[in-house]
């Protein structure tokens, strides 16, 4: 692989970077105390190119390989986390699952609005009662005639009272576990459709997260995405995916957390001196630097693969599972550096904690990512 950047990939960072640095991270605290980020953010992004990254351009979509993705993603996680979800979302689990799955009808219909910011998509597959065990979800959708009737409700989803349209994952026929389920495209202004934020997260409180409940929800039977019974696979393609771009948030975070570190030990005096000038400040900073690194290769690995054509699903579970560890310490390591003025929200470090903490939750939990890749490497599933 090679690590020296296209100047496509070099001006497309460069361009995220600036957008970033004007206008998302002077607004991020404030989007935070307020539980909302400024909505008009979400066109900017798409005027940029940014929610059609990778899609091709015969359907509103910037192009772009991978790796242009993940700078963008990482940039973006470098201003705040709240704004990065929203993009990993819509793009990376919505919009480029349409774009590998999609009819033709369906891909006319749904990218050109979700690439330009128009639209927004949701992700709706965890549900009240299950989360790392996805495939025994309870949510039903029943063929009446030319279309399928859904009732059921999905927990935690990220851009959900947002979205125009929500990528649903519910049980179409009656064999058990992961077999059985389908995949849908839902507008959410159907009727029976019904949104409730979630209020009282720990962090990523810039960002809509929604408990869903649909209560016969009537969609046409060509709603669905991917063949009937391989829902669960549209869903893993889409987390194999998804993984990646979570990863490269995390060094968006680790980096901030890297930047946030080294600014204060420079002027913070203690002892007479910057507390850079102590060695174990500079320890703090050596590991959070490491991370940073580690965490940063492991996720342009997976891009690499993605645009080679490659396998990379064990990859992005490796990526995402160490990213986000990663970001979750650096972040703890920079509110160290801080002192007490880290405990408090007048500096990012604590805001950053906060974001990372969930970063190792979803997407698969940490444990989850573990079990993927022992399954990888051993051929025996522990699932
Ligand atoms: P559980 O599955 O109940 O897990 C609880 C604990 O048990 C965890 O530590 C887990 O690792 C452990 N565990 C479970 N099974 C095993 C096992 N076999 N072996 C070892 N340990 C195990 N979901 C969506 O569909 N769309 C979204 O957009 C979305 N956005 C989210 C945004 C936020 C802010 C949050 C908090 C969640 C979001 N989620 C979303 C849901 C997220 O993906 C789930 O929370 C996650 O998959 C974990 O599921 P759970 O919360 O039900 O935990």
């Amino acid at each position: 692989m090679n690590l020296e950047l296209s100047e496509e990939q070099e001006a497309v960072r460069r361009l995220a970077r600036e957008f970033t640095e004007r206008e998302i991270a002077p607004y991020a605290a404030e989007w935070d105390r307020a539980e909302s980020v400024d909505r008009a953010v979400v066109r900017k992004l798409g005027d940029l190119g940014f929610l059609g990254l990778t899609v091709p351009e015969e359907y509103g979509g910037s192009g772009g390989d991978h790796l242009a993705y993940v700078l963008v993603t990482e940039e973006l996680g470098r201003g705040d986390s709240a704004v990065r979800g929203i993009v990993s979302v819509s793009l990376g689990l919505v919009a480029k699952t349409i774009a590998a799955w999609g009819t033709e009808e369906q891909k006319r219909e749904w990218l050109p609005r979700l690439c330009s910011g128009e639209a927004l998509g949701c992700f709706g597959l965890t549900e009240p009662g299950t989360g790392s065990d996805a495939g025994s979800l309870t949510t039903r959708a029943v063929r009446e005639g030319d279309a399928y009737v859904v009732s059921g409700s999905k927990m935690f989803i990220t851009n959900g009272t947002w979205a125009d349209v929500v990528l649903l994952f519910a049980r179409t026929g009656e064999e058990p576990g992961h077999r059985g389920i389908s995949a849908f495209l839902v507008p959410t202004d159907t009727p029976g459709l019904t949104r409730r934020e979630v209020h009282g997260k720990l962090g990523l409180r810039g960002q809509a997260t929604a408990e869903l409940a649909f209560d016969g929800v009537e969609v046409p039977a060509s709603a669905m995405l991917g063949p009937a019974g391989k829902g669960f696979s549209v869903a893993m393609s889409a987390l194999a995916k998804g993984r990646m771009s979570v990863a490269a948030g995390c060094v968006g975070i680790a980096q901030a957390a890297l930047d946030a570190a080294v600014s204060y030990a420079a002027q913070r005096e203690q002892f007479g001196k910057p507390i850079a000038h102590h060695q174990l400040v500079q320890e703090l900073i050596a590991d959070i630097s490491v991370d940073v690194d580690a965490a940063r290769l492991l996720t342009w690995r997976v891009a690499d693969l993605v645009d080679r054509g490659q396998p990379f699903a064990t990859e992005s579970s490796t990526a995402k599972l160490f990213a986000s560890e990663a970001a979750v310490r650096a972040a703890s390591n920079a509110l160290q550096v801080h002192g007490g003025y880290g405990y408090i929200d007048e500096y990012p470090a604590g805001k950053l904690l906060r974001d990372a903490r969930v970063m190792t939750l979803y997407e698969g939990t940490s444990q989850i990512q573990k079990l993927l890749i022992g399954r990888a490497r051993t051929g025996v599933s522990a699932f």
